[in-house]
């Protein structure tokens, strides 16, 4: 049974997601970190690795910069990220050295968002974690509002192709 609070705010997130289809950049990865007891709303980003000419500008990353930077202070611990697509690799990585409480996120990497944006690896956060040296270890929360998630990658794919925008990174073919 997924939280009611998981689900409301994953729907907050794709609203704020979807809007980046107004911009010249259209995405559908978005990402939020709240805090676990207030229930604040700490960041909230875009991936925006075509934007900035940066394959490090992932969602993720860019929700975890602001709330640290923000914060003023390395430690996310008592914060949960959430991201409509399962992390990469390099995010979970981050999430996991900013010692986020839990991640919770919407669509699948390689079922859902490769088709669309090509992935480059397959390790999931479930081995990443199960790797960490630290204790608690982070809880992964899978497939939140998974149907939504999945309809950005395809209304996004619309939205691009009716404007004739680039195609995602390591694409070379129409879906
Ligand atoms: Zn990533």
């Amino acid at each position: 049974m997924i939280e009611a609070r998981h689900i409301e705010r994953m729907k907050r997130l794709v609203e704020y997601t979807a809007s980046s289809f107004g911009t010249p950049f259209p995405s559908p990865f978005g990402s939020a970190v709240y805090d676990a007891q207030t229930g604040l709303l700490l960041s909230q980003a875009y991936d925006a690795v075509m934007r900035e000419c940066d394959p490090t500008q992932h969602a993720e990353l860019n929700a975890i910069r602001q709330a640290t930077q923000q914060r003023r202070q390395l430690s996310l611990a008592g914060c949960i990220l959430y991201s409509t697509c399962e992390p990469c690799p390099m995010c979970m990585s981050a999430c996991i050295w900013a010692e986020l409480d839990a991640v919770v996120f919407g669509a699948s990497t390689l079922e859902d968002a490769n088709p669309y944006w090509p992935q480059a690896s397959d390790i999931s956060p479930q081995e990443l974690v199960a790797r960490m040296r630290r204790e608690p270890q982070c809880l992964i929360i899978p497939h939140v509002e998974r149907a939504r998630c999945q309809a950005l990658f395809k209304q996004c794919d619309a939205v691009r192709s009716a404007r004739r925008l680039e195609l995602p990174p390591h694409r070379d073919d129409a879906v």
